[in-house]
């Protein structure tokens, strides 16, 4: 690895493990990820609408070997009700936040150190709760919230799986000379994985993170203990009103947006096979802008 730290750390985030997951589908998922021994973040639902995971035994016994097997258990919601964690009074909050760490506690053997909310929703009165509830990061996603001291790390995702061309966005950013290493959150469902084409595509992406040198596959907790430094620095742009909402512009804007469409429709009808190699580039597009709004304070 050149110099002395690599250059973008990869988490992907698969959201939505819960009773009602398929045991066989998730362990196919998993034995994909394996292969390429690389880590998953595991989003894990422990009472969905209702349904206990552990009505679901071999989801729940998956979920410990996974756990044995160095992939990260989070906390991701309690009942996946929409908009959870946005819409409901602070001390339901507490107390859903509560009840699901013991369910993980009792389940396997530790709390969560990482809270997902469902649909990417909250706001800023949950930083201290989650750190009151033993949480020590929060990851969510576009568009990006401002951040005034957070009292835990933040580490948000910006790229979607099924609608993102990851393979040369993470090529330009191991090539980019940053002083720090860039954490690049992926994330997905396992119901997104469930076609061939989209199989190909994970595996294609994999082997990317694998022969791409300079980039790291991590979970949330590996990262912040190995790397906190970086964390806190990608946290501190975020006290910037300003250049936050210009960060979310640069993902946002229309120029983007018809690429983003087509991409989509051909990865969705073709297999993946795209014609058309701008519609490959519109993400580091996007990248290049945002990153230049940081204006190098990264
Ligand atoms: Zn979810």
């Amino acid at each position: 690895m050149s110099g002395n730290h690599p250059k973008v750390l990869i988490i992907f985030r698969n959201d939505d493990l819960c009773a009602w997951s398929d045991p066989k589908h998730e362990s196919e998922l998993l034995r994909l990820f394996n292969d390429f021994k690389v880590p998953v973040t595991l989003g894990v639902v422990p009472k969905v609408r209702g349904w206990r995971l552990d009505e679901n035994k071999a989801i729940l016994r998956l979920l410990e070997r996974a756990q044995s097997d160095g992939h990260e258990l989070t906390l991701h919601g309690l009942m996946h009700d929409h908009h959870e964690f946005e819409v409901l009074p602070v001390s339901e909050l507490e107390r859903r936040l509560n009840e699901g760490q013991r369910l993980m506690q009792d389940w396997f053997g530790q709390p969560a150190m990482t809270f997902i909310p469902p649909d990417n929703a909250w706001r800023p009165e949950l930083l201290p709760i989650l750190a009151n509830e033993g949480f020590e990061v929060l990851s969510s996603g576009p568009p990006l919230l401002p951040l005034i001291s957070p009292p835990i790390f933040v580490v948000d995702a910006v790229a979607r799986f099924r609608f993102t061309p990851l393979k040369p966005l993470i090529r330009y950013l191991a090539s980019l000379p940053l002083p720090l290493p860039l954490p690049l959150v992926i994330y997905f469902h396992s119901w997104e994985v469930r076609t061939k084409a989209h199989w190909d595509r994970m595996k294609n992406i994999l082997q990317t993170i694998a022969e791409t040198p300079n980039v790291v596959a991590t979970t949330f907790s590996n990262a912040v203990r190995q790397f906190p430094n970086t964390i806190k620095v990608w946290t501190e742009w975020r006290q910037d009103r300003d250049m936050v909402q210009r960060w979310n512009n640069a993902f946002a804007h229309n120029r983007f947006y018809k690429k983003r469409l087509l991409f989509r429709y051909w990865t969705e009808v073709n297999a993946g096979n795209i014609p058309v190699s701008s519609l490959q580039n519109w993400l580091v597009e996007i990248f290049e802008a945002a990153l230049s709004s940081t204006n190098g304070r990264c």
